[in-house]
C-alpha cells in the first residue's frame, strides 16, 4: 500500500483499487468466509449483528418443516412426539457449547433477557438472605439497572451502582454485604470487556453469588463459564447468536448450584412433573428448574437453527475472525479517515475488546441513517455513539472495507 491520502481525499481510485485488492486476499484466506453466502443478507452490509443480525438463508425451510411436516400433521402431540417439549433443553445445551458449559447446565425457557436475569437474580438473593446489597456496574444495559431496582424493592435489598473501575473494588472492600454481583463481559456501549474470571473470583472470595449478562458476548466471544465457576450466567438470543427479531433467551446454572436455586418464576413447566398437574410446586431437580411455561416454539426451533454454524466453527475462531474484521476497520480507517478513528472510544486493543467498536460522532443517528440509505447497517446510541458489530459468520473483509468508505463519505457530507 503506498501514498497516505489526506483526510477527506480517500477517492483517489488507484488507492481505493489496491484497498479492495487487499480485502480480497484476506477473505480469499480464511475459510470462514464461504459462511456470509448461507445468511440472506439482501446484499447489505450487516454491522449491527449486536442489536439484530441476518437469518440464515435456509431458516423459512427449517420453519416450515416444523409447521407443515409436525405442527400441522401432528397436532398437540407434537410436544412429545417431535421432541418440542425437550427443545428448551436440547437448544440449551447446544448453546452450552458456545459457553464453554458441560450439557444440562443451560435452558431456553422462552423468557426475554429482562425476565431472566429478574429469575437469576431474585434465586441469587435468595442464596444470600442475610447480605443488603446488589452490586451492578453503573454502565449496564438499562434493563439490568432496571430490573436490579426492582429486585431490590422487592426483597428488601439495597442497589449499588459502581463504575467500572470501582466495581472490583467495592468486591474487595465491602465484599461481605455483596447478596449478588451483576456485571457483564463487554460493555455495551464501547464494546471494552471486562474478564469474567478475575470478577468472578473476587465475589467467590467475598461470598457474593456472581451473575453474568453474556448478552454482547454469546457466539463472539469465549466466555468459559464451566473454567472460571461462574454462579449463574443469562443472555440473549438475538444478538450474535442470530436467532431472530425477538428469540428467547438463555440462563445457566451449574450443577453445583442446581439442587440450591429456587427461582420466583415458579411455572409448571419448571415442575418436576409438570403433566402430574400437582398442586403443589416441586421443582425440577435439574436445568429445567429453570423453565416458566410453554416455549414459544417456532423461536425455539429458530434459534436452535442459527446455532448450528457458531458450533461448527467453534467460538475460538468466531472470536478470532471478529478481531481480523474489527482490525481491518480500524486499519482501512487510518488510512482514509485518521480523523474520524480519532473519536474511536473503545480500547485501541483488540484484545480488551469485545465483538464491537464505537466512534463518538455527532449527529450518529443521522449517519446511521445516511448509511443504511448505502446498505450498510450499523447503529446509533444515544446521544453520539455509533457502532460497528463485526459478526464473524456474514461479514466479510471486502464489506468492511467498503463500510469505511462510505463512513467516510457520510461524515465528510455531514460537516
Ligand atoms: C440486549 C440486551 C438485553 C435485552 O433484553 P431483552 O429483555 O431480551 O430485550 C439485556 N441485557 C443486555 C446486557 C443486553 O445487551
Amino acid at each position: 500500500m503506498t501514498g497516505q491520502p489526506q483526510a477527506g481525499a480517500s477517492t483517489a481510485p488507484a488507492w481505493i483499487e489496491a484497498q479492495q485488492i487487499e480485502a480480497q486476499q484476506r477473505d480469499g484466506r480464511d475459510p470462514l468466509s464461504a459462511f456470509a453466502s448461507g445468511f440472506a443478507t439482501d446484499g447489505a452490509v450487516h454491522l449491527n449483528g449486536n442489536s439484530l443480525g441476518p437469518p440464515r438463508a435456509g431458516l423459512a425451510g427449517e420453519l416450515e418443516r416444523v409447521v407443515h411436516g409436525q405442527w400441522a400433521p401432528h397436532q398437540v402431540h407434537g410436544w412429545f412426539k417431535d421432541g418440542w417439549l425437550d427443545l428448551p433443553r436440547t437448544v440449551g445445551d447446544k448453546l452450552a457449547a458456545v459457553l464453554g458449559a458441560a450439557p444440562g447446565q443451560v435452558v431456553v425457557a422462552g423468557e426475554t433477557t429482562s425476565t431472566t436475569l429478574f429469575n437469576a437474580l431474585v434465586a441469587a438473593c435468595r442464596l444470600r438472605e442475610d447480605r443488603p446489597v446488589l452490586l451492578i456496574e453503573a454502565a449496564s444495559f438499562p434493563t439490568d439497572l432496571y430490573i436490579a431496582g426492582s429486585v431490590a424493592r422487592l426483597l428488601g435489598r439495597r442497589v449499588v451502582t459502581a463504575s467500572a473501575e470501582d466495581f472490583d473494588s467495592f468486591l474487595r472492600e465491602n465484599g461481605a454485604q455483596v447478596a449478588a454481583a451483576v456485571a457483564a463481559p463487554v460493555d455495551f456501549r464501547t464494546g471494552e470487556r471486562r474478564g469474567i474470571g478475575p470478577t468472578t473470583a473476587l465475589c467467590h472470595a467475598a461470598g457474593a453469588i456472581a451473575v453474568w449478562d453474556l448478552s454482547h458476548a454469546t457466539g463472539v466471544l469465549p466466555v468459559d463459564l464451566d473454567a472460571h465457576a461462574v454462579d449463574l450466567a443469562v443472555g440473549c438470543g438475538y444478538k450474535y447468536l442470530g436467532g431472530g427479531p425477538g428469540a428467547p433467551a438463555f440462563l445457566y446454572v451449574p450443577f453445583r448450584l442446581q439442587q440450591a436455586v429456587d427461582f420466583p418464576l415458579s411455572g409448571w413447566h419448571g415442575h418436576a412433573r409438570p403433566f402430574a398437574m400437582a398442586p403443589a410446586f416441586e421443582p425440577d431437580s435439574g436445568i429445567g428448574r429453570g423453565r416458566t411455561g410453554t416455549p414459544p416454539l417456532l423461536s425455539l426451533v429458530a434459534l436452535g437453527h442459527a446455532l448450528d454454524p457458531l458450533l461448527e466453527v467453534g467460538v475460538h475462531a468466531l472470536y478470532s475472525r471478529s478481531q481480523d474484521l474489527s482490525e481491518f476497520f480500524l486499519e482501512c480507517l487510518e488510512r482514509s479517515r485518521p480523523d474520524v478513528l480519532e473519536q474511536l472510544v473503545s480500547p485501541r486493543d483488540p484484545d480488551r475488546r469485545g465483538g464491537h467498536l464505537a466512534l463518538r460522532l455527532p449527529d450518529a443517528e443521522r449517519i446511521e441513517e445516511a448509511l443504511a440509505a448505502r446498505g450498510v447497517l450499523v447503529d446509533s446510541r444515544p446521544p453520539d455513539l455509533i457502532r460497528f458489530a463485526f459478526a464473524p459468520l456474514y461479514v466479510t473483509h471486502e464489506q468492511v472495507r467498503r463500510a469505511v468508505h462510505e463512513l467516510g463519505d457520510v461524515v465528510k457530507e455531514a460537516r
